[in-house]
C-alpha cells in the first residue's frame, strides 16, 4: 500500500487552492470519472510511460476536492491518496508541469509521508491534464524512488504529448455517456453537468437562466408509432423532429432528457424567451412529413423561469411536471409554479400510501347513495362510492385518489377491492331478503383486460349473489382507445346478467357514434348538465333532448346530482326515469343507508 507506515501525520503546509477552484472541481466532475472503472486505454497510456521514461511508477491522477484518484496506476496499488500529500495538487497550482529531481531538495516535500515511508518518492515529474476550458484537473505523473540528475524540456514534451492523449481519452469517455445514442443530442446528464456547472460559474449577462421543456409529442403517441411503423421509423421521426426544434432554436444546445422531451437552457429576456416558444410553436404548426408519413405534433411546452433558484436534479422532474399539467390543462406554454411539485410529491405519497390501505382493514369503505324512480321515489338501487381514511392524512376525495390512481395500474387493484366488498355486501342485504342493486365505478383502464370479467364472475358465483344485484358503470373514456374489445368485454359483462351504464354522460368530447352499438342498459346524464337546470337555458334544451335520444335507443335515464325537489319534478316532467342527488340522499355508510332504506319503506 502507498500509505503503509508512514506513522505520522503530514505536517507540511499542502499545496494552496487554485483560484479557479470551484469552476475547476466542477471542470472535473463533469467528466464523470473519479471513482469509475479502470479503462484500458488509459492503462496503456501509463503502462507506455513507466517503460519510456524508465520510472516505477506512472500516473493518471485527478485532483478532487479532498484527494487524488488515480484513473490509472501502474507500478502502484494504492488508488487514492489525501490530497495534503498529492504533488499533483502542487503541479495544478503551479498551473504548469512540475519537476522535482529530488525531493530530498525540496523543502516542500521533504517531509511528506510519501517521501519518508513507501513509496519513498525521490523523483516526480507531472503534466497537466487540462479540461477543454482551461481548467487544471489532474497529472499524468511518474514516480520513482530514485533521484535524477535531468528531465529536460524534451522528455518534458513527450510526457505532455501522453497527457494530451490521456485527456482526449477522458473526452471520449466523457461524451460517450452525455450523448443520446439516437438523436446525437447532449442527454440528460450532459444537462446535469451543465447546471452543476453553473453553480459555481454564472452566465455572464447578469439574466437569469430559464430552462425550456419542450415535449415534441405524447408518449402514447410515440410507443403507437412504434407498435405500428416499428423502432426504426420512430428513431428517424425523432432525430428529423430533434433537428426541426435545433433549428427552430438557432441550433443553440438542446438536450434530450427523455423519449419525447427535449429541454433548451435560456439566458436572456422574458421578451427573447417569448420569441423562442413563438419559433419552436410555429416550427411544428405544418404537419412534419417523415417517410411519407404526416405528423401533426401536439407539442406541449413547459416553461422554468430561473433554474439557478432550484437544484440541478429538480430541473427535469419540475419541467416533466409542468409539461404533464399544461397538457392536461390544454395551456401552451405552460409557466411552472411551486404548487405544481406539491401537487406532484402530494400524488406520489398518495399513490405509494394506496398499497398500505388495501392492506388494511379499516382505510378503505363503501359508502352507497341511493338512486330513486322518479314517479314514486322508490329507491331501485345504490351507487357504491369508495372511501379513504387515511390515518395521518385524513380523508382523501376519491376525485384526488381515483383522478391519480387512473394514471397507474393501480386502478385495476381498487375496481378489484370495490368489487370484491360490494358483492360481499350485496350478498349480505340479499340473504336479508333487501334487494338493493349495487353499481360499480369502473375505469377504462379495467377495460385492458378480462380481469373485471373474471373477477365478478367468481365474486357472484362464490357469494351466491343473483348477477341483477350488481351493475357496472363505465365512462366514455373506455371506448376511446380501442372500442371493440371494449365493447366486447362490456358485452361480455352483461352476458353474466350484471347491468352495465353509461357513466357521466356528455361530460367527455366523443362523438355519439358509439352509442349505436355499445351494448348498455343504462344512461346516466352527468351532473353538469342537471345541477343548473332549472335557472340554464341551454341545459333545459339539453336535457330532454339526451333523454328521448337514450329511450329511442332503448336506455333507461339515470339524472345524477340532483340537488332540488325542484330539479327532480322537471325530470320527472321530462321523462327521466331514475334520479340521484343530494336532494334525495347523500353517500352513506352501509348502516346508515339500512336507516335510510327503512325510513322511505
Ligand atoms: P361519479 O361516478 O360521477 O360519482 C358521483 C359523484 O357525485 C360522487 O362523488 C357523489 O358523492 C357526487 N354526488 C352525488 N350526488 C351529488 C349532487 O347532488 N351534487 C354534487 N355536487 N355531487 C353529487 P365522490 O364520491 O366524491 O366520487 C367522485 C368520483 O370518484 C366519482 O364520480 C367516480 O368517478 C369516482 N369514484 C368514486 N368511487 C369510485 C370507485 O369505487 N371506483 C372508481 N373507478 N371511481 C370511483
Ligand atoms: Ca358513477
Amino acid at each position: 500500500m502507498l500509505l503503509e507506515n508512514t506513522g505520522h501525520a503530514y505536517c507540511a503546509a499542502p499545496a494552496a487552492l487554485p483560484d479557479d477552484e470551484g469552476a475547476r472541481l466542477a471542470a472535473l466532475q463533469g467528466y464523470c470519472v473519479l471513482d469509475t472503472l479502470p479503462d484500458k486505454s488509459c492503462d496503456q497510456i501509463t503502462e507506455l510511460a513507466r517503460t519510456l521514461f524508465g520510472v516505477e511508477i506512472a500516473l493518471i491522477s485527478l485532483v478532487d476536492e479532498d484527494r487524488q484518484w488515480f484513473k490509472s496506476r501502474a507500478g502502484l496499488s494504492a488508488q487514492e491518496t489525501p490530497r495534503s500529500m498529492s504533488f499533483c495538487a502542487h503541479a495544478i497550482l503551479a498551473r504548469g508541469s512540475l519537476v522535482v529531481l529530488d525531493t530530498h531538495q525540496d523543502g516542500r516535500f521533504r517531509n511528506n509521508p510519501l517521501v519518508t515511508a513507501a513509496p519513498r518518492i525521490r523523483f516526480y515529474a507531472g503534466a497537466l491534464l487540462r479540461s477543454s476550458q482551461g481548467h487544471a484537473l489532474g497529472t499524468l505523473c511518474l514516480i520513482d524512488p530514485r533521484p535524477r540528475e535531468h528531465f529536460g524540456p524534451a522528455e518534458m514534451a513527450r510526457l505532455e504529448q501522453l497527457a494530451c492523449m490521456v485527456m482526449e481519452r477522458l473526452e471520449q469517455l466523457r461524451n460517450r455517456g452525455y450523448t443520446d445514442h439516437v438523436t446525437g443530442l447532449p442527454n440528460r446528464a450532459r444537462l446535469m453537468e451543465v447546471l452543476r456547472a453553473r453553480a459555481h460559474v454564472k452566465g455572464d449577462t447578469g439574466l437569469p437562466c430559464a430552462a425550456l421543456g419542450v415535449d415534441i409529442c405524447s408518449r402514447e403517441y410515440l410507443f403507437d408509432m412504434v407498435k405500428a411503423l416499428g423502432w426504426d421509423y420512430a428513431e428517424s421521426f425523432l432525430v428529423q423532429v430533434s433537428r426541426a426544434l435545433c433549428e427552430a432554436l438557432d441550433y443553440q444546445p438542446v438536450y434530450r432528457v427523455t423519449t419525447t422531451t427535449f429541454v433548451f437552457l435560456h439566458e436572456g429576456t422574458a421578451a427573447q424567451r417569448q420569441e423562442h416558444i413563438a419559433n419552436v410553436r410555429q416550427q411544428f404548426v405544418q404537419a412534419l412529413e417523415i417517410h411519407g408519413i404526416p405528423h401533426q405534433l401536439d407539442i406541449a411546452i413547459g416553461v422554468l423561469p430561473a433554474v439557478d433558484d432550484i437544484a440541478g436534479s429538480d430541473v427535469v422532474r419540475s419541467l416533466l411536471t409542468v409539461i404533464d399539467v399544461g397538457r392536461e390543462e390544454g395551456i401552451c406554454p405552460r409557466q411552472f409554479e411551486s404548487v405544481h411539485a406539491e401537487n406532484q410529491r402530494n400524488a406520489f405519497w398518495l399513490l405509494s400510501a394506496l398499497p398500505m390501505a388495501f392492506n388494511s382493514s379499516d382505510e378503505l369503505s363503501l359508502h352507497y347513495q341511493p338512486k330513486v324512480r322518479l314517479r314514486d321515489s322508490s329507491c331501485v338501487g345504490v351507487e357504491a362510492l369508495i372511501r379513504w381514511h387515511h390515518p395521518v392524512l385524513g380523508n382523501i376525495s376519491p376525485a384526488i385518489f381515483i383522478a391519480l390512481a387512473e394514471k397507474t395500474a393501480q386502478i385495476r387493484q381498487i375496481t378489484a377491492w370495490v368489487v370484491r366488498h360490494a358483492v360481499v355486501q350485496a350478498a349480505a342485504w340479499h340473504a336479508r331478503g333487501h334487494r338493493v342493486p349495487i353499481a360499480i365505478n369502473t375505469s377504462a383502464r379495467d377495460f385492458e383486460s378480462d380481469d373485471i370479467l373474471r373477477l365478478l364472475a367468481a365474486q357472484l358465483k362464490q357469494h351466491a349473489v343473483p348477477p341483477g344485484l350488481i351493475e357496472i358503470e363505465f365512462t366514455e373514456s373506455a371506448m376511446a382507445s380501442n372500442p371493440a374489445v371494449v365493447r366486447q368485454r362490456v358485452q361480455a359483462i352483461r352476458e353474466l346478467g350484471v347491468k352495465v351504464a353509461i357513466d357521466d354522460f356528455g361530460s367527455g368530447f366523443s362523438n355519439l357514434s358509439y352509442l349505436k352499438s355499445i351494448p348498455a342498459d343504462i344512461m346516466k346524464i352527468d351532473r353538469s348538465f342537471i345541477s343548473r337546470l332549472v335557472e340554464n337555458e341551454a341545459d333545459q334544451v339539453i336535457v330532454p333532448s339526451i333523454i328521448h335520444l337514450a329511450h329511442q335507443l332503448g336506455f333507461s335515464v339515470v339524472a345524477e346530482g340532483v340537488e332540488s325537489e325542484q330539479t327532480a319534478r322537471i325530470l320527472h316532467h321530462l321523462g327521466c326515469d331514475f334520479a340521484q342527488g343530494y336532494a334525495i340522499a347523500r353517500p352513506m355508510p352501509a348502516e346508515e343507508l339500512e336507516e335510510w332504506l327503512g325510513m322511505v319503506r
